[in-house]
């Protein structure tokens, strides 16, 4: 089950965090995944080689997702190359939090231009190979305070909110093509995001959490894996939350 051999895979913001450990689990179900990077070309190249290392099919890409032109460069060359893109995972995002009363503008629009117009460029080019194959699948990395809202986060929740009308959209337009959307909403997960937490805040947290304990970048990707299988072929326009029952 869960078997991806065959499939070419982007994942955004591959390098580290979340975007690593689907990168990491896709190849493992047998995909070629294609890791994304901004900045961190030496993590997405320890990435790709650490799955090359296992026997598993890897390579980098560097873009900025909040640029447009060139995500739909980038991502027409990789179809160009492998002839299809089969699974997207739209996975880069950044967090800036603070009270409402102290954001500015630019905050607010960079927050919107990488999590939203990044996926959503992304989105555009990726689903030309798929609309051709009539086969694929988009997955989002939402949030738990996407549907929760939480202070100090009024843009960051705004941005996920708005992946789930994403999703939804897409998975309704591109339905007759056979491909899926979907949002994975995390909880609170470990990693370089959520560094700034206290361990006095992270007990305060785990009171909120039925299981207890924040999760980890694995347990995202294992949901990841699910969603771009075929065993997931009837799930679309979903909120898959991923949260210990932080939010049901
Ligand atoms: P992270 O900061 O470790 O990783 C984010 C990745 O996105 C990094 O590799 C970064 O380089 C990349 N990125 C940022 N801006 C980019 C850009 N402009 N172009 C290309 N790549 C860019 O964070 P993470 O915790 O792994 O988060 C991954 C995703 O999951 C994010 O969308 C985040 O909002 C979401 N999420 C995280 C948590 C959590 O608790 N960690 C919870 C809910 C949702």
């Amino acid at each position: 089950m869960f078997r991806l051999d065959g499939k070419v895979a982007l994942v955004t913001g591959g390098s580290r965090g979340i975007g690593r450990a689907c990168a990491e689990a896709l190849a493992e179900s047998g995909a070629h995944v294609i890791i994304n990077y901004v900045k961190g070309e030496a993590a997405a190249k320890e990435v790709a080689d650490g799955i090359i290392a296992k026997g598993g099919k890897a390579e980098i890409v560097g873009f900025d997702v909040a640029d447009s032109k060139a995500v739909e460069t980038a991502i027409e060359g990789l179809i160009e190359k492998h002839k299809r893109m089969d699974i997207l995972v739209a996975n880069a995002g950044i967090a800036i939090d603070g009270l409402l009363l102290r954001l500015k503008e630019e905050d607010l629009d960079r927050l919107f231009a990488v999590n939203v117009k990044g996926a959503i460029a992304a989105t555009k080019a990726a689903t030309r190979a798929m609309m051709k194959a009539r086969s694929g699948r988009v997955i989002y990395l939402g949030s738990v305070v996407g549907e929760m809202g939480n202070a100090g986060q009024t843009a960051y929740a705004a941005t996920k909110a708005a992946l789930m009308g994403v999703a939804k959209s897409v998975a309704r337009e591109y339905a007759s093509r056979g491909i899926t959307a979907n949002v994975i909403a995390p909880g609170y997960i470990d990693t370089d995001m959520t560094t700034g937490i206290t361990d006095a805040m992270k007990e305060q947290l785990n009171k909120l959490i039925p299981l207890g304990r924040t999760g980890a970048a694995k347990d995202i990707a294992a949901a990841c894996v699910y969603l771009a299988s075929d065993e997931a072929n009837y799930v679309t326009g979903q909120v898959l939350r991923v949260n210990g029952g932080m939010h049901m």
